[in-house]
């Protein structure tokens, strides 16, 4: 195994297992060390036993860059390997069906990877195409994007699609719901783009009445195709207690909006936020919702968990006619832009 490759192998299989990204990124900077060195100068210092001289580089790094020099597998791969693994059940035939996800981000908000890495590993999970939803202004905490820095990076898009077919990166929003139901983000942006996910992040614990009028205000907007993480609660991964409670809201006014205004519901892979909780995916079930099974991820191995989301889908007896992203890409476009 290459240096490089087993470095980023393992910030790969720290980020799927949901580590603090602090790991992952120790890992990809001493990549990116290596990747700086004269030829000869890693072995040279792997004989003398002087890794740790180098910046950037710690016991743990050392050690994977030791093993991998060595011609061995890195004994943190092996354990991660197996330790990382996301589990996949009753929703193999759903997750078969997949061709893309539609909620992912990269570096230009707060995701942990260039918009190139994260679709080189869609496109290894066997996607056709990911929707590319970066946060919009007001989510400063995650370097939202302003409508100039969303058209720029419409163009780097753009760059990439000639480079990357045939597969696809489709343009795309994580767009924030403000108090009042407004998006945040330019009306005109908003429809250029080829799929809007969008989400309440900002005042979760508005009062009930006001939370429902919010949400419906946004589901009704005719940019809208997805609404992310509905409840925005936050449970403490893998025990599943509650970090942050659920936005109060009226679930049968939203999901009719949801059913009136064909915008899917999102089933939000995150392990940390397995949003909608079942009783109100059940809900949206019965009014007739579309879903979408998306991972939100914010760094490679993440891309991985849409397996939880279509074992949450199977287990909720959901048909792939009725996840979104079961579409070809045309499809999936021509479907955000009729309503
Ligand atoms: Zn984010
Ligand atoms: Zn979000």
């Amino acid at each position: 195994m290459e240096v490089i490759e087993a470095l980023e192998r393992v910030a790969y299989l720290h980020d799927r297992k949901l580590d603090p990204s602090q790991k992952s990124a120790a890992f990809l900077k001493a990549a990116d060390v290596v990747r700086e060195l004269p030829d000869g100068e890693l072995e040279r210092r792997h004989a003398d036993g002087k890794l740790e001289e180098l910046p950037g580089i710690g016991k743990s790094t050392a050690g994977v860059i030791s093993q991998a020099l060595d011609g061995k597998v890195p004994d943190r791969i092996a354990e991660l390997e197996a330790s990382s693994v996301i589990p996949l059940g009753e929703g193999a035939d759903l997750r078969a069906a997949l061709k893309g996800d539609c909620h992912l981000h990269s570096t230009w908000s707060d995701g942990g990877a260039s918009i190139e890495g994260m679709a080189r590993a869609a496109e290894a999970l066997g996607h056709e195409y990911m929707v590319l939803t970066d946060h919009s202004p007001r989510l400063t905490v995650a370097h939202g994007l302003t409508a100039e820095r969303l058209r720029a990076q419409l163009d780097e898009i753009a760059a990439l699609n000639e480079k990357l077919a045939p597969f696809r990166i489709l343009t795309g929003i994580e767009v924030d719901i403000l108090a009042d139901g407004a998006l945040d983000q330019q009306e005109d942006l908003l429809g250029e783009l080829d799929v809007v996910v969008a989400s309440v992040h900002s005042k979760l614990s508005m009062e009930r009445k006001e939370m429902t009028e919010r949400m419906v205000v946004a589901v009704a907007s005719p940019h809208v195709d997805i609404l992310g993480h509905c409840t925005g609660r936050k449970l403490r991964f893998p025990d599943g207690s509650v970090v942050r409670k659920q936005a109060t809201f009226d679930p049968e006014l939203v999901f009719a909006a949801c059913a009136q205004f064909d915008t899917a519901v999102e089933i939000n892979c995150r392990p940390e936020r397995q949003d909608p909780p079942d009783e109100l995916l059940d809900l949206a079930l019965e009014w007739g919702c579309r879903v979408s099974i998306d991972t939100d991820a914010h760094a490679l191995g993440q891309l991985e968990w849409q397996n939880y989301g279509c074992d949450k889908a199977a287990a909720h007896g959901i048909e792939a006619e009725r996840i979104v992203n079961t579409m070809p890409a045309d499809d999936l476009v021509a479907w955000a832009a009729s309503h």
